[in-house]
């Protein structure tokens, strides 16, 4: 049985490209009889609020979108994160880091898929994690050989060979958060029984790391489906602070969600929006 999440980072309101990726994965999971979770990213504490958290639920029952069983709470798993990330010692692949952002950005010579490359300082340093904060990183180059070559699936786009290594040593748990993105968002998707995860274009690289930590980890390996995102006319994904409304001000205005929904299923955006990467086909 397929199954499918939304999962949004309770750190802002939500918007139209919001919208979409919840009518994808929503109707991703109704067309195939399956299930359709909702999942809050409330894991980064200094970002998330719960105004937000409660502003998606009320964004999906007006966009007419149900989901299946309970608001499930990323923080509630913060527990099994910190495990994943002992295994992942124990395996000798993660090592403790005390550098700086700026320490970062000075020292590195290359970019990743997520800004500086980290230039592995701390790598094979032996840093004392009981001596103050420290994030722990992935060796990258140790954790690819451990796993060997690897592919994944997606939707759209086909069979993917898998390039962690344009990342660099990701961080697994941060200095000040106990997880990170990809771990967490890796483990929960196996904790969930998600075989189908849909989401941006934006995260189509994020899944080359997603693929190797489940091998690491011995989780399943779900399909992928990366969706069109609705940019502006300069090639930008929507925010808010660029003055793109939110779903909030949408209801606010009495803005019909079923239509706005049904338009967005046709491909038909409001003026000055269009789709990025690949068409509107989802
Ligand atoms: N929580 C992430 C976000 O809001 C999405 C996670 C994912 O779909 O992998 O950007």
């Amino acid at each position: 049985m397929i199954v499918t999440r939304f999962a949004p980072s309770p750190n802002g309101p939500l918007h139209a490209g919001h919208a979409h990726a919840a009518i994808v994965a929503h109707d991703r999971a109704r067309a195939g009889g399956g299930r359709f979770l909702l999942r809050i990213e409330d894991i980064d504490g200094a970002r998330s609020r719960e105004e937000f958290a409660a502003g998606a639920l009320a964004d999906l029952r007006w966009l007419g979108l149900d989901w299946d069983g309970p608001v499930i709470r990323q923080s509630a798993r913060i527990g099994a994160h910190a495990d994943a990330l002992d295994r992942l010692r124990a395996m000798g692949l993660a090592y403790a880091c005390r550098c700086t952002r700026a320490e970062i950005a000075a020292a590195a010579s290359a970019h990743g898929p997520d800004g500086p490359l980290y230039p592995g300082t701390c790598r094979g340093r032996g840093v004392d994690a009981r001596d103050g904060a420290v994030a722990w990183r992935l060796d990258m180059n140790a954790a690819a050989a451990r796993a060997g070559p690897l592919t994944w699936h997606d939707e759209r786009r086909g069979e993917i060979r898998a390039t962690p290594e344009i990342f660099g040593d990701i961080v697994l748990a941060r200095k000040d958060a106990p997880g990170s993105y990809h771990l967490a968002v890796t483990w929960d998707d196996a904790a969930d029984g998600i075989t189908c995860v849909t989401r941006g274009m934006d995260l189509f690289a994020a899944t080359h790391v997603h693929r190797l930590l489940q091998q690491l980890l011995r989780l399943p390996v779900p399909v992928w489906h990366h969706h069109a995102l609705i940019v502006e006319g300069d090639g930008r994904k929507l925010a808010k602070r660029r003055g793109s409304p939110s779903l909030a001000d949408m209801r606010g205005a009495g803005v019909d969600g079923r239509a706005f929904a049904a338009d967005l299923r046709g491909g038909r955006l409001g003026k000055g929006l269009y789709w990025g990467d690949g068409g509107s086909e989802g």
